[in-house]
């Protein structure tokens, strides 16, 4: 059975107070009344309660000024608090709410309104404080690590963190943005509130708490974004564009990574949720600062493993015409001849060498000849069903292999090639040149053939065949 909710009065009139109490108790409320103001905190630090119903005229205190006291307290932020007075109602109920207040009861009061708005605010209080005690929890906290952890990519990190914080303080934004100190501009990573979004470059300029934190390294808490002096400018900004303002409040946090400020983890409220308190910098501070080893691991798994493409990209690939270089083309064809052996398959080996090419760099310049090299390695690419069999060989030379290719498909697929390079408009648009090649073909298998070089040489002789029988053809 979950305890009764526990209900703190502070009144001076003592016969209200018992009236108060008796009904409260009579509905099932855990109650302590004290007589005035005075030892309010004292209370209010022995037990837990969960609604604290205060008097606003007091003889030795001033109500308003204890509520301000409460509200700017971070243990008691939370704490639903209902005004009582017989102040006119609505000066009252202005300056009570503007300090926090839940809400506002006039005296002479109806027991069932009474009644009705101590239950509601005890829920909304509940409520939030269960959610808030949950996500601070260490198996929460747990959890989220978890996940973090076992996330291998920067982005999915910054996913979970904004999802799980949002979740975690039932507050309807958060995101990260990443950001260099003196920047204006900012990308926003990950948000909450629109969880499809990735890299959205923002002006920081209109983020008055990003850029403070950002640049300061000072935690921003803006409890009361419409009061705030932080907001000063923009708010005029927001006035003028006829804006309403965004969020109630907010919580702005740098976080570092390798030592360097990396970005801000923003959080804000709007009029829905609850104001941001203490608590939730804590618990968000928690979570991010946990989250910064994972990310930097993450960051540097990332790095590593482009870097190891990179190099091997660059070390694999010709970087005129960005097919694979003699190098490579060597380890593929021992990887497409061992296959070929070990599956008695077919394997063939197209050389392909430019028909006077070096008249054409004379006539043209050398960097059409470069474009034209270009050209024809993309349009083999195109022809060819595994575009990484597409090797640059020499100079004006390439090699295209084709597994599992019989000798009359390879034959086909030489004719196709001739044709429509011979029909290709090479160069530069406008400035069309004619160019043709002549292609040697050799299978694999074949008595002459016992390596990946006995098949380039067999090629080559085919292709020197090619040429002295009168250049754009292939042999075989
Ligand atoms: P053939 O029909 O007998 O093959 O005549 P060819 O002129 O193509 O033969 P040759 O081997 O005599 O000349 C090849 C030319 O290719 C020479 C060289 O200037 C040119 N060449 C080689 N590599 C490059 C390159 O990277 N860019 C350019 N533009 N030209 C190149
Ligand atoms: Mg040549
Ligand atoms: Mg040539």
């Amino acid at each position: 059975m979950p305890l009764a909710p526990k209900i703190l009065v502070a009144d001076d009139d003592q016969a209200l107070s018992r009236t108060l109490s008796w009904i409260l108790k009579e509905n099932g409320y855990d109650v302590v009344a004290i007589p005035g103001g005075e030892h309010l905190f004292e209370h209010l630090a022995s037990d837990q309660f969960d609604l604290l119903l205060l008097d606003i005229m007091m003889p030795k205190v001033d109500g308003l000024q204890l509520l301000h006291r409460v509200k700017t307290d971070p243990k008691y932020q939370d704490l639903p608090v209902l005004m009582i007075s017989s102040m006119p109602p609505e000066e009252a109920t202005v300056r009570s709410l503007g300090l926090g207040a839940s809400d506002f009861i006039a005296k002479p009061f109806r027991v069932r309104e009474l009644l009705a708005r101590v239950k509601a605010h005890l829920r909304v209080g509940r409520e939030l404080n269960q959610a808030r005690t949950e996500a601070r929890s260490r198996s929460e906290m747990v959890e989220i690590l978890n996940e973090v952890a076992s996330s291998l990519k920067p982005d999915e990190i910054f996913q979970v963190l904004v999802r799980r914080v949002a979740q975690g303080l039932r507050i309807s934004r958060c995101s990260i943005i990443l950001a260099e100190p003196g920047a204006v501009e900012g990308t926003v990573v990950a948000a909450y509130e629109n969880p499809t979004l990735r890299n959205l470059r923002i002006d920081l300029r209109r983020y008055p708490e990003v850029r403070h934190a950002l640049d300061s390294g000072e935690l921003v808490l803006a409890q009361d974004v419409a009061t705030d002096p932080l907001y000063q400018t923009i708010r005029s900004e927001w006035q003028s564009e006829g804006r309403a303002i965004p969020c109630r409040s907010a919580i702005a946090m740098r976080f570092s990574l390798r030592d360097e400020p990396a970005g801000v983890f923003f959080l804000r409220t709007t009029d829905d949720d609850l104001p941001l308190n203490q608590q939730d910098v804590q618990f968000a501070d928690q979570v991010i600062s946990a989250a910064v080893r994972s990310l930097e691991r993450a960051y540097e798994l990332e790095h590593a493993m482009s870097d190891q493409e990179q190099l091997k990209h660059l070390a694999s690939t010709d970087p005129l015409t960005g097919t694979l270089n003699r190098r490579a083309l060597a380890e593929k064809l021992e990887q497409e001849m061992d296959r070929a052996a070990r599956y008695a398959s077919l394997l063939t080996c197209m050389m392909i060498d430019i028909d006077n090419f070096k008249q054409i760099n004379d006539t043209h310049g050398h960097l059409v000849g470069d474009q034209i090299l270009r050209q024809i390695a993309a349009l083999l690419k195109r022809e060819q069903r595994s575009p990484d069999a597409v090797a640059r060989y020499g100079g004006e030379e390439f090699v295209v292999l084709l597994p599992e290719t019989t000798l009359v498909e390879s034959r086909s697929f030489a004719e196709r090639v001739l044709r429509r390079v011979a029909e290709h408009d090479f160069g530069e648009s406008g400035r069309p040149v004619r160019v043709t090649i002549s292609i040697g073909l050799a299978s694999y298998p074949d008595e002459r053939v016992t390596d990946g070089e006995s098949l380039l040489r067999l090629a080559d002789t085919h292709l020197y065949r090619a040429k002295t029988e009168g250049r754009n053809r292939f042999r075989d």
